[in-house]
């Protein structure tokens, strides 16, 4: 008997919603079995009982074979102190998501500020820790009067496996015709952190003989993401750092409406578009749906390397070749220069397929 999957869908605030249906009926239309389980969280949930994360969406979520998270949040609803909910990050907390899988890929139709050189291939993955560096004391820093304080933890464990995951990630690509090389992104001339997380990253990159292991700056790697982005295949840094390079990484696809996501542990997933909840154009049904559709793409390959489903990984392929070609004929949303609607953006994805 084939195998129900379980996805715990959280439809989010602002487009989160808009975005969120059609890429369930791009879902539907492949005719896996999936059950899809609503979960509430967000600014919406909050103003609705006082939760932004209620316990039943994170036990359905903790027990789902998947998560789908659209964008949470909106600016217009605060805690007292002023501070934003950010439910996708207690997420990845709770459930240990400790490797933020962020690809990057440029190819034609998208609006990318760069002149790419005839020959030139854009397409890497930038791994982010996601659940400690500086994200460490998140709500718990230290504010005086006269200083405010934050601190970057980070744990060998955890070091070690959001490295040893990213070596895996490499070597799965190498055998797709990637060029099986990582590179560390970290501060090591400067903090001693750092130097602790490089000396792990060399630890593990010792089991991969296979592969090519180097290091980089962060703010040189800020640097080459734009001067020569095609050099680079996977790369693995710490939670801030990742953070920030991962909208970088996004501004090389012309903006956050083309990247999507991953947030992986040994357990669970979560699968989002990087972007929020965009309340300047919600309720407009014009929010480019395609990072939440190849969000979704990713949960297909991921769940079919995980269940052993290679009916699932060719779909997942099929979703970025889809999206792909909607791109390359100009069948996209405003942000990115076409006619289309959301709905109008997502059937003509299902329809490419
Ligand atoms: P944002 O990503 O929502 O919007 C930034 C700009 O990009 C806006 O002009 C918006 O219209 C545009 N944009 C974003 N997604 C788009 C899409 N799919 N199609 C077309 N245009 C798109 O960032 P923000 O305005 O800084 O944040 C808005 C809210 O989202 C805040 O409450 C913030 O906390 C939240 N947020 C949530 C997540 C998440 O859920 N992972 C991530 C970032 C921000």
């Amino acid at each position: 008997m084939s195998k129900t999957f379980n996805i715990a869908v959280f439809h989010g605030d602002g487009i989160g919603p808009e975005i969120m249906a059609p890429t369930l009926d791009l879902l539907r239309a492949f005719g896996h079995d999936f059950a899809f389980h609503d979960c509430p969280a967000g600014a919406t949930s909050y103003l609705d009982c006082g939760s932004d994360l209620p316990r039943t969406s994170l036990d359905t979520a903790r027990s789902a074979d998947a998560i789908l998270l659209s964008a949470l949040g909106d600016p217009a609803v605060r805690y007292p102190d002023g501070t934003e909910m950010t439910p996708q990050i207690d997420i990845r907390i709770a459930l240990d998501l400790y490797a933020g899988i962020r690809p990057v890929r440029v190819v034609p139709g998208m609006k990318t500020p760069l002149n790419i050189p005839e020959g030139r291939v854009i397409d890497f993955v930038l791994v982010r820790e996601s659940t400690e560096g500086l994200f460490h004391t998140q709500g718990k820093g230290t504010v005086t009067e006269d200083y405010a304080e934050e601190t970057l933890r980070l744990t060998r464990r955890t070091t070690t496996k959001v490295c040893d995951y990213t070596f895996r990630l490499a070597q799965d690509r190498k055998a797709a015709g990637h060029m099986g090389r990582v590179t560390s992104v970290d501060k090591a001339n400067v903090f001693r952190a750092f130097a602790f997380w490089r000396n792990i990253f060399d630890e593990v990159a010792n089991e991969y003989p296979d592969l090519t292991a180097d290091h980089a700056y962060v703010d040189a790697m800020a640097l080459w993401f734009v001067l020569k982005p095609w050099d680079w295949d996977v790369m693995v840094t710490e939670n801030m750092f990742g953070d920030i390079l991962s909208d970088l990484g996004a501004g090389l696809m012309g903006g956050l409406g083309m990247a999507p996501s991953a947030d992986i542990g040994d357990d669970h997933a979560v699968f989002q578009p990087c972007h929020g909840s965009a309340p300047d154009i919600a309720g407009q049904g014009i929010a480019n749906p395609f990072a939440m559709i190849l969000s979704a793409g990713m949960m297909l390959d991921w769940l079919g390397r995980r269940h052993d489903q290679p009916q699932m990984i060719e779909d997942a392929s099929r979703v970025q070749t889809a999206v792909d070609a909607c791109l390359a004929a100009g069948e996209t949303t405003g942000d990115l220069g076409g006619t289309l609607d959301t709905r109008g953006a997502a059937a003509a994805v299902i329809a490419r397929l």
